[in-house]
């Protein structure tokens, strides 16, 4: 059974519209630069890139000023000693909620400077447009978010420090007990998945280290991911202008592959090159992105490891080289604003759980449909009830609109019966109704605004196909949603020898070719019988014909005797027309239409007639004869 809908094909990218318009509270408008610098202008870094003193010292002003949502968690320290931090942006923040949560983090990397300002400035944001933007709002009340922008900070102090005069490519931690006098690192490789495919030698700038988790930065990621059960990591590098997806560390396709394409195209899709909107970000594996695979990488790692969304953004920063890694300080905001929408969106998402890597693990678990419920004026209808209902289990789950008229059903929910992608689901809110299938990706947009979708059934009866739309349907009944007006047009087809009956149920027609509006569920028949003849009979003469059977059709291939009998002094000569014969009884099989005349002639008795006139003529002879003579 075929069960689609076409609702599916709305694209994520009405979503992505939906939040970019939502996002700035006011648009963020690259023509219009002054509200840009108005907005950002409370930013603290935007001219310069802090020192990690600076970044420390701001952690607690933000921490102190806002502690309703902000709370400053220690990671550990690093090889030299220095605290690691992550700020938690939540309401409740002291409490472990059962909320999605999401960690980015930055400079993994030392000499990746635009990494500590793209998370900076994000969890800036986050922290300045609560209770005042709604989505903002609604993610910190709704997600736990850990933003650590400097987790590798004995690299970037050895780095210059912010300082871009200072400045010297250092990529590594600060590990000074390696097996050589090399000193580092490489915190991107020193994770344990295909940790022993990675770089040994110390001397290397892609040192893998002395054992997976070898390096205390890398301990304190994991040990924090795996306590707080992230669900959507973002590790921030540059400079390739990319979103990288698992897996890093071989080309083969990991099992969620579609999942993240297609997860990373609607990320990417909110992004842009400096501020250059008709550029975008690019997004797939290393292998086809950068040009390598890299083992003990930390996106491999969280997503088989834990399961959850696992993302590493290579920014794109104006230079190439070593110069890309330490951008002028007049495209520090270009580059944080370049992806800072795609980042509050991957917070949006961090509902969705990859399981562990398992490849049967389709649908997505939990598979989200979302949307929003507006009145027939477009404004929000709040705190509105809807239910969701597994038409195939017939369990159901209950949610409510928010004060923006948005809801959000997790599929995950459904635990009595589970679910299975091709179940038949519901959503039903005051006198609004949709049906719909799940598709294989991670979810859906559903408006419970939009007209209504309707279910289509068609059926056949006899022998002959439906073309749908120009194209024939194979396998009947067919089922198909579409929406509220959509147009479909059938044409019946019947298999030789079968000829259409007509269209029944709800649309009843003799034509072979009709469109249905679709205004309503319609349940419809197509009707095929086999063909049928007409027989006719015609005389010429007195005489009849009878016809055995006699009907007004004949089914094709059915046999008909017919029988000539003439009248009293006249007699049957021939048929003619579709059937030539001189036998008085024929047997015609009817294959087509047939028209068939019997000939009857007057019977003439040929030696009384010829003596007769004879006679007369003699008779007539004689008397002229006579009448002459005398
Ligand atoms: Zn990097």
């Amino acid at each position: 059974m075929i069960r689609k809908l076409f609702v599916v094909a709305v694209t994520f990218s009405l979503l992505f519209s939906a939040i970019l318009t939502t996002v700035g509270g006011e648009a963020v408008d690259e023509e219009d630069v002054s509200l840009r610098e108005e907005i950002d202008s409370d930013y603290p870094f935007k001219d310069e890139y802090p020192s990690v003193e600076q970044l420390y010292g701001w952690y607690d002003e933000l921490v102190e000023e806002n502690p309703d949502i902000t709370e400053k968690i220690h990671l550990g320290e690093s090889w030299e000693g220095r605290d690691i931090w992550t700020i938690k942006i939540s309401d409740d923040v002291e409490e472990e909620q059962d909320e999605p949560s999401v960690l980015i983090n930055g400079n993994l990397h030392s000499r990746e400077w635009s990494t500590n300002q793209v998370a900076s400035y994000y969890l800036w944001r986050l922290v300045n447009d609560y209770g005042s933007n709604e989505t903002i709002t609604w993610l910190v009340n709704n997600r736990q978010i850990y933003v650590a922008p400097m987790v590798n900070p004995d690299g970037y102090i050895y780095d210059g420090n912010g300082d871009r005069s200072q400045a010297e490519g250092w990529r590594k931690n600060r590990n000074d007990s390696t097996p050589t006098d090399s000193v580092g690192v490489d915190l991107n490789r020193n994770w344990d998945i295909d940790w022993e495919n990675a770089n040994d030698d110390p001397e290397s700038y892609t040192y893998r280290g002395e054992a997976p988790f070898s390096e205390y930065e890398t301990q304190h990621l994991k040990d924090f991911i795996l306590s707080k059960g992230i669900d959507s990591y973002q590790d921030i590098h540059s400079h390739y202008g990319t979103l990288l997806i698992p897996w890093a560390y071989t080309s083969d396709a990991s099992p969620h592959d579609d999942l993240y394409r297609d997860l990373a195209g609607d990320m990417t899709s909110m992004t842009s090159y400096l501020g250059d909107d008709d550029e975008q970000y690019s997004y797939g594996q290393a292998e086809e992105e950068i040009g390598y695979s890299a083992s003990g990488g930390s996106i491999d790692w969280v997503y088989e490891k834990t399961g959850a969304i696992s993302l590493c953004y290579e920014l794109y920063t104006p230079d190439t080289g070593m110069a890309g890694f330490y951008p002028d300080e007049e495209y520090i905001m270009d580059i944080n604003l370049d992806v800072y929408d795609s980042l509050v969106y991957q917070a949006r998402i961090a509902d969705l759980d990859m399981g562990d890597g398992d490849e049967d693990l389709h649908p997505p678990s939990p598979y989200i449909v979302y949307g929003n419920f507006n009145d027939d004026e477009g404004d929000p209808l709040t705190n509105t009830n809807l239910t969701l209902e597994n038409l195939d289990t017939g369990e159901t789950l209950s949610s409510r609109t928010d004060q923006n008229g948005y809801y959000e059903f997790n599929f995950g929910n459904f635990v009595d019966n589970g679910y299975e992608i091709d179940d038949y689901f519901s959503i039903r809110a005051e006198d609004h109704s949709h049906n719909f299938t799940i598709d294989d990706s991670w979810g859906q947009r559903l408006d419970m605004n939009d007209p209504g979708y309707h279910q289509f059934t068609l059926d056949a009866e006899g022998e002959g196909t439906v073309e749908i739309d120009g194209e024939e349907i194979t396998g009947l009944p067919y089922e198909q949603g579409y929406m509220d007006g959509d147009e479909v047009g059938l044409k019946a087809v019947p298999d030789e020898d079968w000829e259409f009956d007509g269209w029944t149920g709800d649309h009843q027609s003799e034509e072979e070719e009709i469109t249905i509006t679709m205004d309503g569920n319609k349940d419809i028949t197509a009707n095929f019988e086999p063909e049928e003849h007409t027989l006719t009979v015609d005389t010429v003469g007195k005489g009849e014909v009878e016809i055995t059977p006699n009907k007004d059709e004949y089914e094709n291939g059915s046999e008909v005797d017919l029988t000539a009998v003439a009248e009293e002094d006249w007699e049957f000569v021939e048929w003619t027309g579709d059937h030539e014969s001189e036998e008085e009884e024929i047997t015609i099989t009817m294959d087509e239409n047939k028209t068939i005349t019997a000939v009857f002639e007057e019977e003439r008795d040929t030696p009384g007639f010829v003596l007769a006139v004879l006679v007369l003529a003699v008779v007539i002879s004689a008397v002229v004869y006579y009448k002459k003579e005398g």
